[in-house]
């Protein structure tokens, strides 16, 4: 695929901006104040990216560096051991004989984490090692006697409210130069000339997925989605297909769409930023958007001038409240709780999801009749004995 093509999420633009955020606030050539409405690499830094992501990493990435004797690389270009392989650590900082390989996350979405459970193993994040192996091979002298690695990922807006900002796991020399045998072994594979594919997690960030054929394998199976037909084959009127087999069709049609689902967005991403790029996608052009309308000056210049016509405050001005969590982000983002009892919960009613990603499952009425049965017979048997 061509290269302009690999990295266009909207998610990643604002990660590049508030990483390059990041190192004009360490740098203190901006104020965090300043960065409010400030583009950066075509994203538009918002009130909310301020105070709930770039406020609280901040406070964090100081209290390293304020530490007596810290001395740091920030968003420092790093060769891995072997092959052409680099990479950009956000930050590293030496403090005596540890040294910290610090990664910022500001996607809210995927929690990431520096160690994390897969099975019965405990798995440290890759991304770390290499950022310290590299890191380490590309400045073995701010490496030397060196004893701790200690591989962070600073994640302030992650999905969950009460996860923690910080992850972190010490690592050794030795594990270090097992990961680059481990990650050497693996580039060797994918760079031969029929590498394996593996579909799993890390697909998410794959641009090749919509011609990768362990991902459109889903769409030729939609041949495969036959609903049971209720006609005998000369033509009499047979019993109707089971329930079951009706909602297994059900069931299998859904798993098929959601596959689909992942490859149109990047079909369509890809798409819209070649035509933006000024290539032709046969069959397909931009349009324009729907005008929005802005006030042309800024609020206190018009604010004034609608006054002066006759409006009240109230008119123009609508105080609203932010949600319970917009507010809890910004709480945990100061350090501070928002008391469980100032929130109440309603549900809107139900809705549909994979058993897997169920938060709260509703259980069919047919399983809550077996259950009652289950328990009832217990009782009863508890009662007999
Ligand atoms: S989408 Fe295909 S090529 Fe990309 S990581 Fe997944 S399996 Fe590998």
């Amino acid at each position: 695929m061509p290269a302009y093509l690999r990295r266009i999420s909207a998610d990643a633009n604002r990660g590049t901006a508030l990483h390059a955020a990041m190192r004009l606030l360490i740098e203190r050539e901006h104020s965090l104040e300043d960065l409010v409405d400030e583009t950066i690499e075509g994203y538009r830094i918002t009130a909310d990216d301020v105070e709930n992501a770039l406020r609280p990493a901040l406070a964090y990435a100081e209290a390293l560096l304020d530490a007596p004797g810290a001395e740091f690389y920030l968003e420092q270009h790093v060769a891995f051991p072997i092959l052409d392989v680099f990479g950009t650590a956000d930050l590293i900082v030496r403090i005596n004989d540890t040294t910290h390989v610090v990664d910022f996350k500001f996607g809210p979405g995927v929690r990431v984490l520096a160690l994390y459970p897969d099975g019965d193993e405990d798995v440290i994040n890759a991304q770390l090692l290499f950022y310290a192996a590299a890191a380490r091979h590309s400045f073995p002298k701010f490496f030397a006697g060196v004893e701790e690695v200690l591989l962070t990922i600073v994640q302030p807006q992650s999905i969950e409210p009460n996860d923690e900002m910080v992850s972190s796991v010490t690592v050794t020399h030795v594990e270090l130069d097992e990961f680059v045998a481990v990650y050497r072994a693996a580039c060797e594979e994918a760079l031969a000339p029929a590498p394996r594919l593996r579909r799993g997690a890390h697909c998410r960030f794959c641009p090749a997925r919509p011609i990768c054929p362990e991902h459109s394998k889903p769409l030729l199976d939609l041949a495969e989605l036959v609903v049971p037909a209720p006609l005998a084959f000369d033509g009499a009127l047979a019993a109707p297909p089971a329930k079951e087999a009706y909602l297994q069709a059900l069931a299998d049609g859904l798993n098929l769409v959601d596959a689909v689902k992942d490859i149109r967005t990047a079909l369509h991403d890809q798409a819209k930023h070649a035509l933006e790029s000024g290539d032709l996608v046969p069959g397909y052009m931009l349009t324009v958007g729907r005008a929005e309308r802005h006030w042309r000056d800024d609020e206190r210049t018009t604010t004034a001038a609608l006054e002066r016509l006759g409006l009240s405050r109230d008119d123009i001005i609508a105080e609203t409240m932010r949600s319970p969590k917009q507010i809890e982000i910004r709480a945990k983002a100061r350090g501070l709780k928002v008391p469980s009892e100032l929130i109440v919960s309603t549900r809107s009613g139900t809705s549909l999801a994979r058993s897997e990603n169920a938060r709260a499952p509703v259980a069919a009425r047919s399983e809550i009749v077996r259950s009652f049965t289950a328990a009832l017979e217990a009782f009863q048997g508890g009662r007999h004995s």
